[in-house]
């Protein structure tokens, strides 16, 4: 197929790979003392792992995995709001199917769909506008998760139900933004990052200038990358030249699909319909200050949390993870799946205990899936 089979040229990605080794070699980069290259999104850890990208590279380059799949870091309180609006019997509650299993406090959406809440599996938020044009006798609330990526269509669907004067649409907002978290990141003492790929489809979205601070304020490179091996094997040799030359830019690999400037109309609509909350709480990083968005004032009506009276308008709430669960170390990149007690035992993708074994793109169901990576000890 044109546009993937010559990202995966075997001849190509041995080519690559040996470059990387030699550059590798020449900056002194060993197993025993690896550049750390933190893959932000978790599109890009799954096909680390789904190409065997960690066991073919040289032992110098050590992957972390980093914060960049929305229903790893969905925290369990989110959860649980989810499953008492599902449960409420005037709502017909919508989601992605990825955030079904996702382990609430009590239960996932997929155990209180089995025990009867009306929770149905969409593939778009204009699935759930449709839902609530059919049913103006029920309450329709769509899960709104993810990054960037996912949230214009989220604002798109709100403004088209503002324009068609629909009551019964409301938007559950968890919505999240990549650069705050990657500064929480950097400012721990405690992580040792050399470099980033950077999220390809954020970047669709928001373009490459909101991650300069990377560069100009804590002096380290960022390729922003594509999905294929050869895409991201591209982007670790570049990651490593700025290394060895002494530089530290934001550079572009995907251009084939990233703009540099991102899209004005997903950014606008963001704009219209959002606002940064003073903060959010993240899985594994706690609350990270204007890192989720919610519903601007002017599009209260379709805003899930004023409606229902959930969220953080109804205060905190003290949700513990579950005992010996190392989801946040994962996420932080400070062990890998493997170090943690329950991997493989007590959570597998069938029975999961964290949210990092659910998504196809958190670590643990990477790693899982794959086989495992070549090290199990603390990467930090
Ligand atoms: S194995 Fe399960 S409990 Fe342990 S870190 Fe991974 S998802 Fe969390």
């Amino acid at each position: 197929m044109r546009y993937v089979e010559e990202f995966r040229d075997p001849a190509a990605a041995r080519a690559l790979l040996d470059r990387i080794a030699a550059l590798a070699n020449e900056i002194g980069a060993t197993a025993a003392a690896p550049v750390h290259i933190m893959e932000i999104c978790g599109g890009h850890t799954h096909a680390i792992f789904r190409y065997g990208l960690d066991k073919l590279i040289h032992p110098g380059v050590e992957f972390i995995h980093g914060p960049g799949c929305p229903v790893c870091v969905l925290p369990m309180s989110r959860v649980d709001e989810c499953v008492e609006l599902a449960e409420r019997p005037e709502v017909i509650f919508t989601t992605f199917g990825d955030a079904m299993r996702v382990p609430g406090t009590r239960k996932s959406l997929i155990q209180a769909k089995a025990e009867g809440a009306d929770i149905r599996m969409v593939y778009s938020p204009l699935d759930a506008l449709e839902l609530a044009r059919r049913n103006p006798e029920r309450e329709v609330v769509f899960f709104g998760l993810g990054f960037e990526t996912t949230t214009p269509s989220t604002a798109l669907s709100i403004q088209q139900a503002a324009r068609e004067g629909l009551t019964n649409f409301t938007v559950f907002c968890n919505h999240i933004t990549v650069p705050p978290p990657i500064r929480v990141l950097l400012e721990d003492p405690h992580m040792i990052l050399d470099g980033f790929v950077g999220p390809g489809h954020v970047s669709m979205v928001i373009g490459t200038d909101p991650y300069r601070f990377i560069a100009e304020d804590f002096g380290k490179p960022i390729v922003v990358a594509g999905f294929e091996p050869l895409d991201l094997l591209q982007s670790v040799l570049m990651v490593l030249e700025q290394i060895r030359d002494g530089r530290a830019e934001v550079e572009n690999q995907y251009a084939r699909v990233v703009p540099e400037h991102g899209n004005p109309v997903s950014v606008a609509a963001i704009a219209e319909v959002y606002e940064p909350r003073p903060s959010f709480e993240w899985r594994g990083l706690g609350e990270i200050d204007e890192s989720g968005l919610r519903i601007r004032d002017r599009y209260r009506a379709f805003d899930a949390e004023a409606k229902f009276g959930i969220g953080y308008g109804a205060g905190p709430r003290d949700v513990r993870e579950p005992e010996g669960c190392a989801c946040g170390q994962v996420m932080t990149g400070r062990i890998k799946p493997t170090g943690c007690p329950h991997f493989g035992t007590g959570c597998t993708p069938e029975m999961p205990l964290g949210a990092l074994m659910v998504s196809s793109e958190g670590a643990c169901a990477a790693y899982y899936q794959y086989g495992g990576a070549r090290a199990a000890e603390p990467a930090a």
